[in-house]
């Protein structure tokens, strides 16, 4: 009785915290956590946002896939450490207050720390990346206003 009863423990457990094996490496599961629905507080358009991981002991950064859908972005923020942008399938672009790039998959985009920026999708096709964005003092990003109709429409590389 207590076998089993254990045994249920350790699958629930595993289900929600993936399943370790040899050397303490883990296993989550695919499709064992939700997708998110990008606020529109921090997000113009239609975005999902799917968790990797968060930071911890070990890892101090935060692991996320962004998906914007055509048109949809980020508002203007900046990184307290940086964020490193890999970009995954579609098209999109990367704005700062001097320019904006276009980006397109295996482009790796480094976003240095402070710098005031936006990231989405390019007005045509969706984007997917993924975030991997670092932590300082318990925080990855200050979020700040709304990215205009009339800068997202500049067009990438002459702004
Ligand atoms: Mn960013």
């Amino acid at each position: 009785m207590s076998i089993r009863i254990t045994a249920a423990l350790f699958s629930i457990t595993a289900l929600l915290a993936g399943s370790a094996f040899a050397a303490e490496h883990v296993i989550e599961p695919a499709g064992t956590k939700p997708s998110v629905t990008g606020s529109s507080k921090i997000f113009t358009g239609t975005v999902r946002t799917d968790s990797v991981s968060r930071p911890d002991a070990d890892s101090h950064y935060s692991a996320t896939y962004v998906t914007f859908e055509p048109g949809a972005r980020t508002f203007w923020h900046t990184h307290p450490a940086g964020q490193r942008l890999i970009v995954l399938q579609g098209r999109g672009r990367v704005g700062t207050d001097t320019e904006v790039r276009e980006i397109r998959p295996g482009d790796v985009v480094w976003c240095p720390a402070g710098v005031r920026h936006w990231h989405g999708a390019s007005p045509e096709t969706a984007m997917t990346h993924l975030a991997l964005t670092n932590v300082k003092d318990g925080k990855n990003v200050e979020w700040l206003e709304a990215v205009s109709d009339a800068d997202y429409a500049k067009a990438p590389g002459t702004y």
